[in-house]
Formats: structure tokens, sequence, C-alpha cells
């Protein structure tokens, strides 16, 4: 059962939420913190890769840090919000986080000597700033053994419901194996729960993290930006094995080259032509048929989520967000490595910035919150119509008819009651609000 009272309160589990504890159990050992998960195994995107690695993208130069703001500021083609502030700070602390991961012991790569082996990365293939872990149940048992010593309390098997800041924050927390709903008192909550991309039907995101953290963030009354920029990976179906389309045979010959340079689709690249040219095949289902096989857009992870500042809060006191559901420090298309970054840079930051905060505050009476309604039914024909709707018409920055299926979703929330479809359709409206739209 979660605790009914606690200091800092940390919902998610992934790379973010785990260095989010780390860092507030460091500033300030006496803290009660509790990390809420939906498993207690290693859960969500972080430790989903098959490949059982993950690289991180770091600075450890003034020169690197140049090129790395330029290279982000320039993907971004203007699109996206993109907080200068923020680009800054991880553009100069990765180097200090990256210290911090090779003290818990993560196994990163290296060469005969025992140097780091700096790779290249995704939307920056001429960098070589990317470090590469391997062993991703590994790392998390780092962290896990790490907070076990400083007495970080954890709560796996919990879905958050509704979240509050303000003078009384706190989380409402439903059991997944039944019971009441179970109110939390903190004095600082940190979402760190991840994106949306399991509300997709074609998805290569990790376990664990059913994808509705936009709804429940901005349903605290968080700001959202970018929610459209997801990032997208081709897969076979079945398999998900990783698909180049620029190995494709009918890919345009003269973008062919620069489309295999990266794995995602890049919004405002000239060889996004290639996936948009696959996604004009695109069937009912949201799959492309191949003389290669079948084949589909894959949403991976989102570049979107709450605004925060630079110490990872949102506009609502004592709520904070950090990792893949914040934003405003990647820009439209995400460098390769950028996302472990931010988990590491701004997951810190959350934990210093909320440990502080729950020093100074009693946290109040606690929120009065409302039962949730549970409607299984409603909830996965729901949940399904939306997975198949946004994986058809929301994918690659929007497909013809994503505005009538935006205006359909729109008509679902005024009638859904189910919570956790509430919550879900709320994500989708964002996503689907916030694409491009160069259709
Ligand atoms: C296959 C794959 C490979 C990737 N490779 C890289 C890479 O090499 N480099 C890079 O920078 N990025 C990479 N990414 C992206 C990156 O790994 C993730 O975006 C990042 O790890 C997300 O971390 P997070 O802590 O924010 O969220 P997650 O790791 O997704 O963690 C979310 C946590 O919240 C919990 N949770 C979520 N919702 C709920 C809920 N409703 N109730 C209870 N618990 C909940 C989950 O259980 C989990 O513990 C990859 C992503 C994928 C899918």
């Amino acid at each position: 059962m979660p605790p009914s009272r606690v200091d800092v309160l940390i919902l998610g589990g992934g790379l973010a939420g785990l260095r989010a504890a780390l860092s507030c159990l460091s500033a300030a050992p006496k803290l009660r913190v509790a990390v809420v998960s939906l498993a207690s195994v290693p859960s969500g995107s972080s430790f989903a890769n098959r490949n059982d690695a993950l690289g991180v993208h770091v600075c450890l130069n003034d020169s690197e840090r140049e090129q790395y703001v330029r290279e982000v500021q320039a993907l971004n083609r203007g699109q996206a919000v993109l907080d200068a502030r923020l680009l800054a700070i991880q553009a100069e602390e990765g180097a200090a986080r990256l210290a911090d991961l090779i003290g818990l012991g993560l196994p990163f790569e290296r060469d005969e000597r025992g140097a780091l082996i700096p790779r290249s990365s995704c939307f920056s293939p001429d960098s070589r700033r990317a470090y590469v872990f391997k062993g991703l149940e590994r790392a998390w048992g780092c962290f896990k053994a790490r907070l076990d010593a400083l007495g970080c309390l954890f709560v796996p098997g919990v879905l958050p419901v509704s979240v509050r800041g303000g003078r009384e924050p706190g989380a409402l927390l439903l059991p997944v194996g039944g019971g009441a709903a179970v109110p939390v008192r903190a004095r600082a909550v940190v979402a760190a729960l991840g994106g949306p991309a399991r509300l997709f039907r074609h998805t290569m995101s990790g376990p664990g993290a059913p994808g509705y953290s936009h709804g429940l963030l901005a349903h605290a009354g968080a700001d959202m930006a970018n929610c459209g920029y997801l990032q997208y990976m081709w897969g076979t179906v079945p398999g998900k094995r990783f698909f180049q389309p620029g190995d494709w045979s009918g890919a345009d010959p003269a973008l062919a080259g620069a489309r295999r340079g990266h794995c995602p689709f890049g919004y405002g690249l000239e060889d996004s032509a290639v996936d948009l040219a696959l996604a004009a095949m695109m069937e009912q289902d949201g799959t492309v048929r191949l003389e290669e096989g079948r084949v589909a857009p894959m949403a991976h992870a989102s570049n979107g989520g709450a605004v925060i500042d630079e110490w990872a809060q949102t506009r609502v006191q004592g709520l904070l967000a950090c990792g893949e559901c914040a934003t405003g420090m990647h820009g439209a298309n995400r460098i390769g490595g950028g996302m472990v970054l931010a988990t590491q840079v701004f997951g810190h930051r959350a934990g210093t910035r909320a440990a502080e905060l729950a020093q100074g505050s009693d946290g109040g009476r606690g929120p009065d919150w409302e039962a949730p309604v549970i409607d299984r039914a409603e909830r996965i024909a729901g949940l399904r119509w939306l997975a198949k709707g946004l994986s058809r018409f929301a994918v690659l920055g929007g497909r013809p008819g994503h505005q009538e299926f935006l205006w359909d979703v729109r008509v679902r929330l005024e009638t859904a009651r189910d919570w956790r479809l509430r919550l879900s359709l709320r994500t989708g409206e964002f996503i689907l609000d916030g694409l491009p739209g160069w259709l």
C-alpha cells in the first residue's frame, strides 16, 4: 500500500524518476522520498531497448557544447518550442551527470585502455559525443541499490489517477491489483511518467507506461507544448524489427542515402520525403505492405510534454516534471542520446529542487479527491479506438484525416466516463492538436 504521507512523491521509476530520487535524497537524506511505478521490475522506455543498450549524448568541452547547441537549433527548423536556457543547461551539465552514472557503476563501453568510447548519433552523424551503456537491467540495479541504501521507498503496482500541486501537493494512486484509490500527501511531486507512445497501436516504447502523462499533467494545470512532435521509427509488423526507409526499394535514390543517416523520421528535413512517400501507401490498420514485408511507423518517444523552467518546475507550484514527460530542451528533432541526457540533467534538477521545496513547506492538509469512475468495457473499447486512430492519423506529423479524428476525440471526451480513458483521450487530443500541420 502507498504511504498516506511522504515528503517528495516521485511518479515514475524510469531513468528520470530514479535520477530525481537519487538527487533528492543526496541533497536531503532525511526526507521521506517515494518512487511510484507500475511494476517492481525495470519499467518504462528507459529499460526497453531490445539491444539492451542506451546512448547518452554528452558534451565534454566548450567546443562540443557550442557545436551541440548549434546542431539542436538547426535541426529544430524553427518549428517546436525550444528554450535556450534549458538547451544550455543540458549542454553544460551532461558531463557531471555522466560522471554520476559512471560512479553508480553503469556499464559504459570502454576501449582496451579503459577509456570511454565516443560514438556518433542520430541526426548528428559527424559528432562523437554519445556514450553507450550496455546491460539495462544491471543499470536499473545500480540505481536501485543506491536508492535502497539511502532509504528510498519504492511503491510498485499503482496508477496515478490524479495529481495536484499548489499549497497541497499530492496524488491519488489506484492499486492495479484492485481496491480503492489511495490519496498520498506530499510537499512536492515530481512527474517522471514517460511519454505517450504506448497509446499508439504501433509502438516501440517500453512496457509499464500507459501513456497518459500529458493528460494527467494538463489536468493538474501544467502548460503543455510540442506534443505533436513524437519520434517514429519504422518497424516490421509483426516483429517490430527495425526497418530503415532508406533501404526501401521505392525510395527516391537522391534522398535514400541521407535518410540512412538517422533512425527516426525528421520533421522538416528534406529526406523525410522518403517516409512521407511510404506513409502515403498506408492502409487502414496503419501499416504499409512492401515487397520487403509489412512495416509501420512506430511511435517511439515524444519530444513534447510539460513546459518546465530551469529547475524542472511546471507553472504549478510544487509540481515538477522531468524526462520524456517534460519539454523545451530538444526541439522538433532530438539528437540521438539527447533524451537519456535530459532524464539525468533535469531529473537531477527536479530532485534537487523538490528537496528544497519539501524542506520549506508543511504540505498543507492534503487535497480532497474525487473517487475515480471505472468502466472497464468503455476503457478497453475506447483505448483500442484511440490507438488505431493515432497510428493512422497522427503519425509523422499528421496524415490526411487527422483534423476529423481530432474532432472525434473531442466528441468522445464529452461523454467518456472512465478516468483512464479520459486522460488518454486528453493526451491524444494534445498530440493531434500539436501536429506541425504541414499537410
Ligand atoms: C527502444 C528504445 C530505445 C531508445 N534508445 C535511446 C537512446 O539510445 N538514447 C536516448 O537518449 N533515448 C533513447 N530512447 C528514449 C529514452 O530511452 C526514453 O525517452 C527515456 O528513457 C524515458 O525515460 P523516462 O524516465 O522519462 O520515462 P520511462 O523510462 O518511460 O519511465 C516511465 C516510468 O513511469 C512509470 N509510469 C508511467 N506511467 C505510469 C502510470 N500511469 N502509473 C504508474 N507508473 C507509470 C513507468 O512504470 C516507468 O517506471 C529510446 C527509447 C526506446 C523505446
